[in-house]
């Protein structure tokens, strides 16, 4: 038995320990630092399982959507986890966008991801609140929620007899050297664990988790917190299912969209605002060693030249309900600032390189007897059981 040590109980660390303990030869232990499972975030995303529209074709992020929509929905139907393939409109708000649009539906056809462009007439059979110039209509895009799907996930580990443990964090990593089984000894809050091979799923901390372990990431975590406004119930009704704007291609983010959760509510977002914690959901959650870590990064810097105008802008519509209405008006007119309340964030792990790029693809990393996975921002969630496979087969490529 090969003895895996995975630290993060997200939904790719519980997705990764399922995955080793399906495949023969492989005993588990989870450690997770928060007193449950899918805290951070896991269980703080749009809940949207992700069709592949979007990403380069031949990435990882790419294979592992479009792969990950079928096995998430059919895990789900599986397991009695509530889930509704909806499906989602693109808008292209004025004719400056119908290129971006047409270069999607384009994107759409290379990755395999079934899409048709409908005239303003068409969308509003399915939208009947929108005005765009053009529309593109995807098919297979679900809804979900990821925090249910992690509870069934850590259910079915300690059926299988995983070693399950929540409020442990990983606060040391050393390996015992040489010798015929080598081991890694993972220091937690209260538990040490011997593992003959460990793999790092800590999301928002994974750079630090890689760093413990003596690899260098090369590049650092950025946390971007995403917020959400909700509709309120009485206006729910102006949103059947999932509306999104074109993204801007300069950014790893789709934009301010408009959700239908799967407990029937409305939300709007999430925007993109630097986080002054890794795991800062308000703007008055501070940490000086993260935001030292952040303002002390080259790549930082950079990256803020180059996008100040829009970090300015993303500020300004953080602290305006008004502004972020304007922007949900942008896809449908009839949202004002009355319709919206506060809905809570996300913080999305984004890794950040010292030249200033946003990591745009999944980044696994591996080290003798250790695979970390260092950028695993959206669909990562959608993805979690390719990535999971992927994961599976890279720790059995460092052992053999
Ligand atoms: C606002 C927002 C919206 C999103 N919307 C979507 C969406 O609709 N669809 C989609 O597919 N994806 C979406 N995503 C992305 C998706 O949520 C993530 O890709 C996914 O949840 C990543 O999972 P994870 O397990 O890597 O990270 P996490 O869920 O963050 O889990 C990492 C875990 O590691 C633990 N940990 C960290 N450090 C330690 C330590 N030292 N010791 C022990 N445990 C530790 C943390 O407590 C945490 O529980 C969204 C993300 C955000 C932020």
């Amino acid at each position: 038995m090969t003895h895996v040590v995975v630290i993060g109980g997200g939904i790719i660390g519980l997705a990764v320990a399922r995955e080793l303990t399906l495949r023969r030869g492989y005993s588990v232990t989870v450690l997770e630092k928060d007193a449950a499972w899918a805290t951070q975030q896991t269980g703080r995303n749009s809940g949207v399982i992700h069709s592949g529209l979007y990403y380069k074709p031949g990435s990882l992020k790419a294979r592992m959507c479009v792969a990950g929509n079928r096995s998430m929905v059919e895990f789900a139907r599986d397991r009695g986890i509530p889930v509704d393939v909806c499906g989602k409109l693109v808008l292209a708000v004025d004719a400056s966008e119908l290129p971006r649009l047409a270069a999607l539906a384009e994107r759409a056809e290379a990755n395999g991801v079934p899409a048709r462009m409908l005239t303003p007439a068409q969308a509003r059979e399915y939208e009947p609140a929108v005005a765009p110039a053009a529309a593109l209509r995807v098919e297979s895009t679900a809804i979900i929620s990821y925090r249910a799907v992690c509870e069934s996930l850590a259910a079915e580990l300690a059926r299988s007899g995983a070693t399950l443990h929540t409020r442990q964090r990983v606060t040391g990593i050393a390996s015992t050297p040489g010798g015929p089984r080598p081991q890694v000894v993972v220091q937690a809050s209260s538990v040490e664990v011997r593992a003959d091979a460990l793999v790092n799923c800590a999301g928002l901390h994974s750079d630090r988790i890689a760093t413990l372990a003596g690899l260098d990431p090369g590049a650092r975590i950025v946390p971007f917190r995403g917020e959400y406004y909700e509709l309120r119930p009485a206006r729910r009704s102006l949103v059947k299912g999932l509306i999104y704007p074109v993204p801007d291609p300069a950014f790893p983010f789709l934009g301010v969209h408009l959700t239908v959760m799967i407990d029937g509510s409305v939300h709007a977002g999430p925007n993109a605002v630097l986080a002054l914690r890794r795991e800062g959901y308000r703007w008055r959650d501070v940490s000086a060693r993260d935001l030292a870590q952040t303002l002390c990064y080259p790549g930082f810097w950079r990256l803020a030249r180059r996008h100040y105008r829009a970090g300015a802008a993303e500020m300004a519509r953080s602290l305006s309900a008004a502004r972020f209405a304007d922007s949900v008006a942008r896809l449908v007119p009839a949202v004002t600032a009355a319709d919206i309340v506060r809905a809570g964030a996300g913080v999305r792990a984004q890794v950040l390189t010292r030249s200033g790029a946003l990591a745009d693809d999944f980044l696994i990393r591996t080290a003798p007897r250790q695979v970390h996975v260092l950028n695993a921002p959206s669909p990562a969630a959608t993805g979690a059981f390719e990535i999971a496979r992927h994961v599976a087969a890279q720790l059995a490529a460092t052992l053999a």
